[in-house]
């Protein structure tokens, strides 16, 4: 497991890359508050890795809990919006999946 002062750095890198924001709801994120999320969660089989990391407010974090990102963007399109947006770091697979789950979302919902 990272040290506290690694997991620091990683979280400055997920904020930076968030453009300070979550990438979930949009929110501007305060260091303090901000959380790192597993965007596909580590109880699923998800990695530590960049590519999976996102930053996201607690709040957001909470709502997704262990929903796999699918569920989750297809729950809640908004945040899959937010997302595509913000989580630039991202793996594209994880882009290309939620892209999928809010077009389907909004098309359920026309
Ligand atoms: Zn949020």
């Amino acid at each position: 497991m990272p040290c506290g002062h690694q997991k620091r750095a990683i979280k400055h890198a997920m904020m930076r890359d968030c453009g300070r924001r979550c990438v979930y709801c949009a929110a501007p994120l305060e260091f303090d508050l901000a959380t790192i999320d597993h965007v596909f969660p580590l109880a699923k089989g998800g990695i530590h890795t960049p590519g999976n990391l996102v930053a996201a407010c607690g709040r957001c974090n909470r709502l997704k809990g262990d929903l796999l990102p699918t569920e989750f963007f297809a729950r809640y399109p908004w945040a899959g919006l937010n997302f595509i947006t913000y989580a630039r770091a991202v793996h594209r697979a994880l882009k290309r999946c939620a892209r999928r789950a809010v077009s389907l979302a909004y098309a359920r919902a026309a």
